[in-house]
C-alpha cells in the first residue's frame, strides 16, 4: 500500500486545480491518469487554443450553465476566472480577452495552459502517475479509504475524483467516474451529449458542405413551436449542421429527439432585414437590372454555393430574366433567405460532443465543500458533475473552480 493523504482521479483540469490546491495546503497528493500523459482534453480545447474562461461576473455566468448553475456560487466565489488568469500569468501564459468575454493564451496555444498547470502542481510536490485506470473505490464504514488502480490499492484518507464525462473518449473521458459514484451510492443522471453536431434529414445540408455562413439566425422549432434561437456562425457538413449556433441549440434538440419530437433548425439568412424591408430590397435589385438573368442577380444575395439549392427548391429557370419574376416566385425567395428549413433526425454521438450533460447529481453533493453527501472523504470536481455550459470559457471555468474547492476542502484538518 502506498500512503497518500489525497488521491486525484484524472489529471485533466479539474484534477490537477485539485491536486495543486491541495498540495498548497500542505497534502501529499497523488494523481492517477489513466492516459498515458496528463491533460489531453485540455489540448484539443478551443481548437488547439483554449478558450480558458470567461470575463462574465459571477451572477451572469451561472446564466450559462445547466442544469442549474447556482449550485457553483461558493465554487465560484472561492475561484474564478481572475485567479486562473492570475495563477497562469504567475507561470508565463499571458491571456488575452476576445470578442464575447472569451479569455485565450496569448500564444493561442493550449499547450502553454497544461504546462503551466503542470509546472504549478509539480512545483507543489504533487505525484503524477499515469498509465493507472482507477476501477474500484475503496470504502470502510462509510468513510473513503483509498482507491484500486490496475489491481493495486493505494490508501489515502480523501479521494478526489475527476475524471471528466463522456465525450471526445479518445482523451481518456470514457464515463468512468460514473461507475465509480454509483458504486458509492450516488445518483446518475443520464449523461447525453450536449454542444454536438446535428444530422439532418434529406440532402440539403449535404450539398452545402463546407459552407461557413457568419451572422445569421438559427431558430429552432419542437412540434412546430418555437424553443430557441441563436446569432451567430455556422457551418454545413457532410451529415447536417454544426458550428457555434448549432451546438449552442443542440441542448435542445437532443432533449426533444430523445422525446422522439420534430426538431427543425430555420436558418435566417438576412437576420438585419425584416421582411418587409428583404421584400422592398428584392423588388428594387429585380427592378433595377430587369434584363438580368435571375441565377446572377442571385450572387448578389447568396454565397456562391447556395445559388444551386435555392433554384432547385424554387423550381425556377436560372435563366429567367428578373423584371418576368412573379410576385409569388418573389415571396418564396424570400421565405427561402429567412426560413430556410431543415429537419434534424439526430445527434452525433459522444465523439462529437464537446460536452457531457447529466452525471453525479448536484443534490448529492455539498456546493460549500465538493464532498459527497454520501460517502465521507469522497470529493467530486468537474465535469463529472451533472453540470455543464454553453461555449465561451464556461466548461473549463467549472472544472477549475469544483476542483480548487474539492482540493481546498480536502486538504482542511479533521474534515
Ligand atoms: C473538442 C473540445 C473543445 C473544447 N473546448 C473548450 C474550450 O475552449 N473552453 C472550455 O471552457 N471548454 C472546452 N471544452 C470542454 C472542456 O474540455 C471540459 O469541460 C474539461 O476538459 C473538463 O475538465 P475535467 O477535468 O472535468 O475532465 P477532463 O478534461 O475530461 O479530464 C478527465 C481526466 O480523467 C482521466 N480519467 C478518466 N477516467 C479515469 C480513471 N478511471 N482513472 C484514472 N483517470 C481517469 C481522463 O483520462 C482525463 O485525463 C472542450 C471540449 C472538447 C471535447
Amino acid at each position: 500500500m502506498n500512503n497518500f493523504d489525497i488521491i486525484v482521479v484524472g489529471a485533466g483540469p479539474a484534477g490537477l486545480l485539485a491536486a495543486g490546491r491541495a498540495a498548497e495546503l500542505g497534502a501529499k497528493v497523488l494523481i492517477l491518469e489513466k492516459m498515458y500523459a496528463p491533460g489531453r482534453k485540455l489540448l484539443i480545447t478551443g481548437k488547439g487554443r483554449c478558450n480558458i474562461t470567461n470575463s462574465a461576473e459571477i451572477s451572469e455566468f451561472i446564466k450559462h450553465v445547466f442544469p442549474d448553475g447556482r449550485f457553483l456560487r461558493s465554487a465560484f466565489s472561492n475561484y474564478f476566472s481572475e485567479d486562473i488568469i492570475e495563477l497562469l500569468q504567475k507561470y508565463g501564459v499571458e491571456s488575452t480577452l476576445e470578442r464575447g468575454g472569451r479569455y485565450f493564451p496569448a500564444s493561442n496555444k493550449s499547450l502553454d495552459i497544461l504546462n503551466a498547470l503542470l509546472d504549478w502542481v509539480n512545483k507543489l510536490g504533487v505525484e503524477i502517475k499515469c498509465n493507472q485506470r482507477v476501477e474500484k473505490l475503496l470504502v470502510e464504514n462509510g468513510k473513503i479509504t483509498g482507491v484500486k488502480a490496475n489491481g493495486e490499492n493505494f490508501a489515502a484518507q480523501k479521494v478526489i475524483i475527476a475524471t471528466g464525462g463522456k465525450s471526445y473518449p479518445g482523451t481518456g473521458s470514457t464515463g468512468d467516474g460514473y461507475e465509480l459514484a454509483r458504486q458509492a451510492g450516488h445518483t446518475i443522471e443520464k449523461p447525453i451529449p450536449a454542444l454536438v453536431p446535428l444530422e439532418t434529414k434529406g440532402s440539403m445540408a449535404q450539398n452545402l458542405q463546407g459552407l461557413n455562413l457568419k451572422n445569421v439566425k438559427a431558430v429552432i422549432w419542437v412540434d412546430a413551436k418555437k424553443a430557441g434561437e441563436d446569432f451567430g456562425e455556422m457551418i454545413f457538413t457532410h451529415f447536417g449542421l454544426s458550428g457555434p449556433i448549432i451546438l449552442t441549440l443542440s441542448r435542445i434538440a437532443v432533449a426533444a429527439l430523445q422525446n422522439n419530437k420534430k426538431v427543425e433548425i430555420a436558418i435566417d439568412l438576412k437576420p438585419a432585414l425584416d421582411e418587409q424591408k428583404l421584400d422592398a430590397r428584392l423588388i428594387r435589385d429585380l427592378n433595377e437590372q430587369g434584363k438580368k438573368q435571375i441565377g446572377n442577380i442571385f450572387r448578389e444575395w447568396l454565397p456562391a454555393s447556395m445559388i444551386p439549392v435555392f433554384i432547385e427548391k424554387l423550381q425556377i429557370n436560372p435563366e429567367k430574366e428578373c423584371h418576368q419574376v412573379t410576385g409569388n416566385e418573389r415571396k418564396q425567395i424570400r421565405n427561402l433567405m429567412k426560413n430556410l428549413r431543415f429537419e434534424v433526425s439526430h445527434n452525433r454521438s459522444f465523439k462529437e460532443a464537446i460536452i457531457t450533460a447529466g452525471g453525479i447529481v448536484t443534490s448529492e453533493i455539498s456546493p460549500k465543500t465538493m464532498e459527497s453527501k454520501l460517502i465521507g472523504g469522497l470529493y467530486f470536481a468537474g465535469e463529472v458533475i451533472d453540470l455543464d455550459a454553453e461555449t465561451g470559457g464556461y466548461n473549463l471555468q467549472i472544472a477549475y473552480s469544483t476542483g480548487w474547492l474539492a482540493g481546498n476542502s480536502a486538504s482542511k484538518p479533521g474534515l
